[in-house]
């Protein structure tokens, strides 16, 4: 027999959690979380402990413990959503249907993509920080090192938190220089984009800091292939069509990422979206052809730049437009295309970006130039949003 739900939410991640509660806080009596994993993470962390500054623990809890009380867990995963039936398949083979449904699984990584890439991550001298198992790999391989070279990589397409990419390659600079060994270490930092962030304010502060540690910047440029066994990374520049065979000591890689492969077999996207993210109105949030689904977060058509602190916003006004649209209210509330990107450019100060989904500025306190390093972001982005999140955030309240 089929499961019934007013709200059903698929994906328990930062999106999905924080929604449910939100609404539960908002009188939504009747919500379903579908969530495979046992553990939830707060993914901003693994930059810290791929840099060591943060220990494992701090980055995980247990789904559990995190699911709002009175929500429903379905530990199953979503295999396909038919829109017209208002229905979801799960992978179990059970159907929960639905009053309104709100889909944010996230992304998928897509280690095939790059040829040698999966096997180079799990070698002896490779990692990746976007993933919580392989995170204090990387410190651990940064902070050994006293001489050689390291290429840390960011992928072409969407990401989760672009800026993520080169966090723990500030941290390691910085500790390698207090050690007195950053001389005898080349890095390389190898980006998809013409500068290294994209707000001009920012890459002047980062370009700062790149000169100051002496890293080698290759813009327009993407890691290709990877030979594990003979530690050498293929980079291409896709501005003036060359590339180059890099031998690495460490190998740090961002994997391309896209949404889920079965979301995009689902009719949610756009027709022709590459990237198959569920396509929504970019301010209500609300599927522009399926009235009663909804998306947030990393798998959401908008056209912010995908992190945990554009579900700030996101969470709210989607919440407020879902009740809204239960009571037959015209839709109230925007999300204005605000994101927000962390860089860690030392041990213990921080380059804070916040901008629209034009990459303009857009600082939380107005007037201040939260681009600046500073000591402050350190504290807010290292100690006080971890806290936030774990009691705030998830509890709908922040
Ligand atoms: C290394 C790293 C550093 C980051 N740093 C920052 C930062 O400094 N600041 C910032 O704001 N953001 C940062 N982010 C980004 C931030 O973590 C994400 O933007 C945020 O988690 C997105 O939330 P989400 O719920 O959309 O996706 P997620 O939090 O990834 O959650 C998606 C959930 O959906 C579940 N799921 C997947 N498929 C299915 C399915 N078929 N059925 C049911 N459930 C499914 C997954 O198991 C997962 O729990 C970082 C991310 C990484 C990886």
């Amino acid at each position: 027999m089929a499961l019934r739900h007013e709200v059903v939410i698929i994906g328990g991640g930062n999106a999905g959690v924080s929604l449910a509660a939100r609404l539960k806080r908002y009188g939504v009596k009747d919500i379903a979380l579908i969530e495979p994993k046992e553990h939830h993470f707060y993914q901003p962390l693994f930059s810290h402990i791929a840099g060591g500054r943060a220990q494992v623990r701090e980055a995980v809890r247990s789904q559990e413990s995190v699911t709002p009380k009175g929500v429903s867990w379905l530990k199953d995963r979503a295999v396909k959503v038919d829109a017209k039936a208002n229905s979801v398949m799960l992978a179990s083979g059970s159907t929960v249907n639905y009053e309104h449904l709100v889909v944010c699984p996230g992304l998928q990584y897509k280690w095939d993509a790059v040829p040698g890439l999966a096997e180079a991550v799990h070698s002896p001298y490779g990692s990746s920080h976007y993933e919580f198992e392989l995170a204090p790999k990387l410190w651990t391989l940064l902070s050994s090192l006293t001489s050689g070279t390291v290429v840390f990589t960011m992928p072409a397409g969407p990401v989760k938190c672009a800026g993520a990419s080169q966090k723990p390659m500030y941290l390691a600079c910085d500790y390698w220089r207090e050690r007195g060994v950053l001389e005898n270490i080349r890095v390389v930092m190898v980006q998809p984009y013409p500068t290294v962030f994209g707000i001009p304010e920012v890459d002047r502060e980062l370009e700062g800091k790149i000169a100051g540690y002496g890293i080698e910047l290759r813009t327009n440029s993407e890691l290709v292939a990877v030979n594990a066994a003979e530690r050498t990374a293929t980079i291409r520049n896709n501005a003036d069509h060359t590339s180059e065979d890099l031998q690495y000591d460490v190998l740090n890689a961002v994997p391309p990422q896209s949404a889920p492969d079965w979301l995009q077999a689902t009719d949610l996207p756009a027709p022709g979206d590459q990237h198959g993210f569920v396509e929504v109105d970019t301010q209500t949030l609300r599927h522009t052809r399926y009235p009663n689904v909804w998306s947030l977060g990393d798998a959401a058509g908008t056209a912010n730049s995908k992190a945990g602190g554009a579900l700030r916003k996101q969470t709210k006004v989607l919440a407020r437009n879902l009740l809204s649209a239960r009571k037959g209210e015209p839709l109230s509330q925007k999300y204005d295309g605000y994101s927000v990107c962390p860089f860690t450019v030392s041990r213990n100060t921080v380059v804070f970006a916040e901008f629209d989904h034009h990459y303009n500025p857009m600082p939380t306190i107005p007037k201040v130039a939260t681009w600046k390093e500073s000591r402050l972001s350190w504290w807010v982005d290292r100690d006080m949003f971890p806290q936030v999140y774990w009691h705030l955030i998830l509890k709908g309240r922040a």
